[in-house]
């Protein structure tokens, strides 16, 4: 268990930015399409990544709420854009998962389309992160959203998910092709953050990040 008043087994201390992170969540909008969504108002962070990458399971680690997964997962709602704000600071986007067929461009397939929409719909977004579940690497579907990103000049970190379930060494070998694959993006960001939302290693990295992302006006 992590978030406020839990005990972090990672061992940093929390940093000013950090404690955005113990402010209330709360659910503020979901829909299929941006069109439908709130107005834009807050700096904003989409979520992206395969299906069963670990995304309800890191947002949830990372606010130390396990309602937003409840959300999330509402029928109807998987393959919907669910927003979360965090306190009067960020919002965190919820966008579908993707799944596994190899595409040329992402741009082809219906999450393509909904994730093109959606950055130009969100002019207060100002970082996506793309997560990776550390065992399976980074997938073809994966760099096709990279490209995606890159086409678009949006900034984009790769945080690796579950990463309890490989042995550190494994672990350096994935942080190499990870740092392979966005060698030759421009909007990627170079930091690679490893995550367990298991064991809540990186959370607090990833908290730092986000909240220094939130407080910097500018920044992406
Ligand atoms: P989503 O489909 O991307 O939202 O993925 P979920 O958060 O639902 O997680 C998919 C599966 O991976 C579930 O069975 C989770 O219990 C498992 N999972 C998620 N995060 C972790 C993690 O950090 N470590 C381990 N070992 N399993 C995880």
């Amino acid at each position: 268990m992590t978030g406020p008043g839990a005990k972090r087994t990672d061992g940093a201390k929390r940093t000013a930015e950090a404690r955005l992170f113990g402010k209330p969540c709360e659910f503020i909008g979901s829909a299929p399409n941006a069109e439908a969504l709130p107005e834009p108002k807050l700096p904003e962070v989409a979520f992206v990544g395969r299906s069963n990458v670990g995304k309800s399971s890191l947002l949830n680690a990372l606010v130390g709420r396990r309602a937003l997964a409840r959300v999330s997962r509402t029928p109807g709602r998987t393959q919907a854009i669910n927003l979360f704000q965090l306190g009067d600071a960020l919002v965190l986007a919820d966008l579908p998962g993707y799944g596994f067929a190899r595409v040329a461009k992402a741009k082809q397939d219906a999450w393509g389309r909904v994730a093109v929409d959606y950055l130009r719909k969100r002019p207060t977004l100002r970082r996506v992160l793309i997560l990776i579940d550390a065992r399976r690497g980074v997938g073809d579907r994966d760099h096709a959203a990279m490209a995606l990103f890159d086409d678009a000049a949006v900034t984009f970190q790769v945080v690796l998910t579950k990463c309890d379930q490989i042995k550190a060494a494994d672990r350096d070998a994935v942080l190499d092709a990870v740092r392979a694959a966005i060698a030759s993006h421009v909007t990627a960001r170079d930091e690679v953050i490893a995550t367990s939302a298991r064991t809540g290693a990186g959370l607090e990295e990833l908290r730092q990040s986000l909240g220094t992302l939130a407080a910097t006006p500018g920044l992406r």
